[in-house]
């Protein structure tokens, strides 16, 4: 079996584009990916541009060899934009595997500890602005059966936090723990953009209201202090959405840098995620995968989520662009705020073609630090699964 040809797309997804790439044999199967980073989707289809030639008549069943020589054989290693290519030919590597096999990736990787895959709610605030709005929203998401809610409260906040900046956030928090009760976890997400004192300040006023966890509360570059802010406080931390491998997820690991590691499928791809999550198993470390992405990372996600046995909870974004539906024949199911894992072959997931070029690429900002994040969804957006189970399995 051989590797004949790779095909590329990014697909408008309003507040970031999709990458997706599929790769062809010469047995007639094709494995699907996806290596989506929001941004640098030009540099993306430029690594797949190079690394064609040099995957271009291997066996594609040799995915750790295939994995393994081109990051070594790559030099530069690591980053972003390799990282997120050699993700998306990790996971079409497993995609044709499985579909060879007849069997979903999850039983190729050890097979299934559970079912049912707990998640936490994403993007359940879309359009609000004032702690009343957010509120409101908490709670329409918890009647939806979501049973954990994650959002940023810190708008256009950036390094320093002021008193009043601080008060504001605070009470959005408080709101929403008002408005859910005790009943529902919260995750506060900070996305990098705090300093230690900053952080530490933040942290204090966050421990009455119980949260489970605070997300990227430093920047990246100041990772090595997170060990100084856990002794600090009391409050739990999660980081790990910005690991690209094992190797910086060691690190992580023998720093202690946080309490929930967040590793990403589309960054990180099987091979590693699988790693990872035995490595915080051995460490005493909860695994919850970073999944904001598109349909194929979220199959993916739910694979490695239903055969680890170490899983705990996989990020959720509730809704998407309405033509989500239309950029494949994904059929996920929803009961009571868990994602039921895929039976079918490989990820389980066929791209639609036409869709995708009838959603070509748009030029968007990620604009986590202006204030304007929680309007990441366009008019129109919806929940892209179904919320029954009538048929699953059928
Ligand atoms: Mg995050």
């Amino acid at each position: 079996m051989k590797i004949t040809n790779i095909k590329t797309w990014l697909c408008d997804a309003y507040r970031t584009n999709f990458a997706f790439v599929k790769i062809e044999t010469d047995s007639g199967i094709v494995g699907y990916g996806e290596s989506s980073i929001g941004q640098f989707e030009h540099a993306i289809l430029g690594m797949f541009k190079d690394l064609e030639r040099k995957i271009i008549g291997l066996d594609p069943r040799d995915v750790d060899k295939i994995l393994h020589d081109l990051n070594r054989d790559s030099f530069w290693r690591g980053g972003p934009v390799l990282s997120s290519a050699l993700s998306g030919i990790d996971m079409a590597l497993w995609d044709i595997k499985g579909k060879l096999w007849g069997e979903p990736i999850w039983q190729l990787l050890g097979g299934k500890m559970r079912d049912k895959v707990s998640c936490y709610a994403n993007a359940w605030f879309v359009g609000a602005k004032t702690p009343e709005e957010f509120a409101a929203k908490a709670k329409v998401a918890m009647q939806g059966g979501w049973k954990a809610l994650k959002w940023d409260p810190f708008g256009s906040c950036y390094r320093d936090i002021s008193t009043s900046e601080l008060d504001r956030s605070l009470a959005c928090v408080a709101a929403v723990r008002e408005a859910v009760g005790k009943g529902v976890d919260l995750m506060i997400e900070c996305h990098g953009r705090f300093n230690l004192e900053s952080a530490t300040r933040i942290a204090h006023g966050l421990e009455e209201f119980d949260v489970m966890w605070m997300e990227e509360p430093l920047f990246p570059e100041l990772q090595y202090t997170m060990p100084d802010l856990r002794r600090k406080i009391n409050v739990p931390l999660a980081t790990g959405e910005r690991i690209y491998n094992k190797y910086q997820a060691m690190d992580f690991i023998k720093q202690g840098y946080a309490d929930f590691i967040q590793p990403d499928a589309s960054k990180v791809g099987i091979v590693d995620m699988r790693a990872i999550a035995s490595m915080a198993e051995a460490s005493g470390i909860g695994f919850c995968p970073h999944n904001p992405m598109g349909p194929l990372t979220n199959a993916v996600t739910l694979h490695i989520a239903a055969s680890t046995p170490n899983f705990f909870l996989l990020e959720t974004m509730i809704n998407d662009v309405p033509w989500r539906t239309e950029l494949s024949d994904e059929q996920i199911f929803v009961e009571e705020g868990e994602m039921l894992v895929p039976n079918k072959p490989g990820i389980g997931i066929t791209l639609r073609e036409e869709g995708l070029e009838k959603h070509p690429y748009k030029s968007h900002s990620l604009r986590h630090y202006r204030g304007d994040l929680t309007a990441i969804r366009p008019e129109g957006a919806k929940e892209w699964f179904t919320r029954n189970s009538n048929t699953y399995g059928k």
